[in-house]
């Protein structure tokens, strides 16, 4: 099997060899879970693949109310008849595509029916409301996402679905890795990307301030398209990075005690 070359390939700033691995799993018809913290790379991650290889891209923003008819299809009403149309998977297995599901734990359970069959050496997807039973081409491709410090003992991926996939772990960049994705997201000066940088770094390291999450690499680039449009620096952080991390105004005053401390 060899990928189609495209042109327009969205910009993406590897790690280490997760291209490699995610080319190697799409050869060999092994579906992946990309895990790691909101905002480091692993939607981007995908598209960049799809557009690599040449595949159609179907991605579907996982809620929890997203059930496997959303993922299969359903009968609509239409003209007084009802007809059958294909939900995301489908239309990518009968394509050829890939589908990526993003933060799959947050998908009702119900969905590990439709999943499980396609993501083991059947890659068949039965659809039980036409009952066609589709076998997937080699050009499909099952992807999923998830954060896994969101989870909670309910909400875990059971291990008889995460043992079905290949894995990649995706961590917040290094600092050098990290410039490099702003000077390409947001073109700007190379100096503001090591500022932000060690912002962030700075950042991530406070141990005594309450946050959810840490500052991510999506809320920089924000920061840094701010700033190159003329934003005060001080003010495209607080905009960017401060208020998007906390509610608290104490909290926000600390963080943006390390962002004036840079500027
Ligand atoms: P996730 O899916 O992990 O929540 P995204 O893939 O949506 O995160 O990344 C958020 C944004 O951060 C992207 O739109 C892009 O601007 C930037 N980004 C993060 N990591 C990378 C990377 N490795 N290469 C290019 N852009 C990146």
């Amino acid at each position: 099997m060899n990928a189609p070359m495209t042109t327009n390939i969205p910009f993406y700033e590897a790690a280490g060899n997760e291209v490699e691995v995610f080319e190697q799993a799409w050869k060999n018809r092994l579906p992946l879970i990309i895990k790691g913290p909101t905002g480091v790379g692993k939607t981007r991650f995908v598209a960049h693949m799809a557009a690599r290889l040449g595949l159609p891209l179907y991605t579907v923003a996982c809620h929890d109310d997203l059930t496997a008819a959303d993922l299969v299809g359903r009968h609509l009403l239409g003209d007084g008849q009802t007809v059958w149309c294909d939900g995301p998977l489908t239309r990518a297995v009968r394509e050829g595509g890939i589908c990526y599901l993003d933060e799959v734990v947050e998908a009702r359970r119900d969905t590990t029916v439709v999943i499980h069959p396609l993501a083991d050496d059947r890659r068949v997807l039965p659809i039980e409301r036409t009952g066609e039973l589709l076998h997937a081409p080699d050009n499909f491709m099952l992807v999923m996402s998830y954060n896994p410090g969101y989870q909670n003992f309910l909400k875990g991926l059971k291990p008889s679905t995460r043992q079905r996939f290949i894995s990649l772990r995706f961590e917040f960049p290094s600092a050098a890795r990290e410039e490099s994705i702003l000077l390409g997201e947001a073109a700007c000066d190379p100096m503001l990307a090591k500022q932000l940088v060690s912002i962030a770094a700075r950042l991530r390291s406070l141990k005594d301030v309450d946050l959810e999450e840490v500052v991510s690499t999506r809320l920089l680039v924000y920061a840094a398209k701010l700033v190159k449009v003329g934003l005060d620096p001080i003010e495209a952080c607080r905009s960017a990075l401060v208020e998007s991390l906390t509610d608290d105004a104490d909290v926000a005053d600390a963080l943006l005690e390390v962002v004036r401390a840079t500027f």
